[in-house]
């Protein structure tokens, strides 16, 4: 490590950190090579009716695979929102999965946004004209966001919320009780839609209490008649829990990982024939 002494100065050259600055700047690179030329891919996770099962809709989640292996979203999207690239990389992503979901016409189709693109002033134009040239109809599409934006930047979040509402995209409140987000904040920024983060599913099985907190965070959405989708569903336990608790949306590697278009078009076509 490079030390500095007591004047803060450096003092100690030190080789290790120098390459990992070096093997940052590349993995930038990469990724900005990625990203232009399209080798970002979406994959989609379907979302079901909790009363029926029934699939009503599918996010798009970001993929990179390079020949050295896959790397993961956690570890790209932060890289890609430290470098610059995340403005990019999401109208990547809006595009190509809407360029999909053409062909699941009665589908909802949910795409992540990062704070920073929603802090972009602009972001909503930008989504807009998308919509437009894609011929794609705002209703269909929901934008996920975490609740980082409404802390950093509050107003602008909340001007790029309200002209993406006006032409009828929804918005949901992502990962709700892992961090700060409050319940004041599903109620000021209308979101329509609450997803309760996979740790206070997972909670279902570890503490006692687990299952309270699921019930009075659910409550709480429905008082504000909010609706509620839970996200990292793996048993069939935690799916009755959450059903009974008032989740009318589930999520989760029980009901379907994340698949490529391809997969979710047959997985389809069997259900429409069953
Ligand atoms: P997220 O939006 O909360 O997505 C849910 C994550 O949980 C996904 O991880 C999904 O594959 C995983 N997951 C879903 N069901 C289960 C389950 O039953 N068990 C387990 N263990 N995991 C489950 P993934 O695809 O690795 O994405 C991680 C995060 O990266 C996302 O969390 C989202 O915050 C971000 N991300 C992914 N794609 C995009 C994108 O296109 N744009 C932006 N801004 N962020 C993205
Ligand atoms: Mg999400
Ligand atoms: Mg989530
Ligand atoms: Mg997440």
């Amino acid at each position: 490590r490079a030390k500095a002494n007591g004047r803060g100065q450096a003092i100690e050259y030190d080789p290790e950190l120098d390459r990992e600055r070096q093997q940052v700047a590349e993995l930038e690179g990469l990724l900005k090579s990625a990203i232009n030329s399209g080798a970002i891919e979406a994959v989609f996770q379907p979302l079901v009716s909790a009363s029926t099962g029934a699939v009503t809709g599918l996010e798009a989640l970001a993929r990179w695979r390079t020949a050295t292996g896959n790397i993961s979203p956690e570890i790209f999207i932060p890289l890609a929102e430290r470098c610059g690239l995340i403005d990019a990389l999401g109208v990547h992503m809006l595009r190509t999965s809407i360029e999909h979901a053409k062909s699941w016409p009665d589908l909802a189709l949910s795409v992540n946004v990062s704070p920073i693109q929603l802090c972009n002033p602009e972001f909503a134009a930008e989504v807009i004209s998308v919509l437009q040239e894609l011929d794609f109809n705002p209703n269909r599409l929901t934008l996920e966001i975490t609740e980082g934006v409404l802390m950093t930047n509050p107003d602008q979040a909340r001007r790029s919320i309200d002209q993406l509402k006006r032409v009828g995209i929804k918005f949901a409140l992502d990962d709700f009780g892992c961090g700060y987000a409050s319940i004041g904040a599903l109620r000021q920024f209308g979101f329509d839609r609450m997803k309760i983060d996979r740790s206070l599913v997972w909670a279902l099985d570890e503490g006692a209490n687990g299952a309270d907190v699921l019930r009075a965070t659910i409550s709480l959405a429905t008082a504000l008649r909010i609706p509620v989708t839970a996200e990292g569903i793996e048993t069939t336990r935690q799916a009755a829990i959450l059903r009974d608790a008032g989740c009318d949306q589930l999520q989760g590697y029980l009901i379907g990982k994340p698949m490529s278009a391809y997969d979710i078009s047959s997985k389809l076509e069997e259900e429409s024939a069953a």
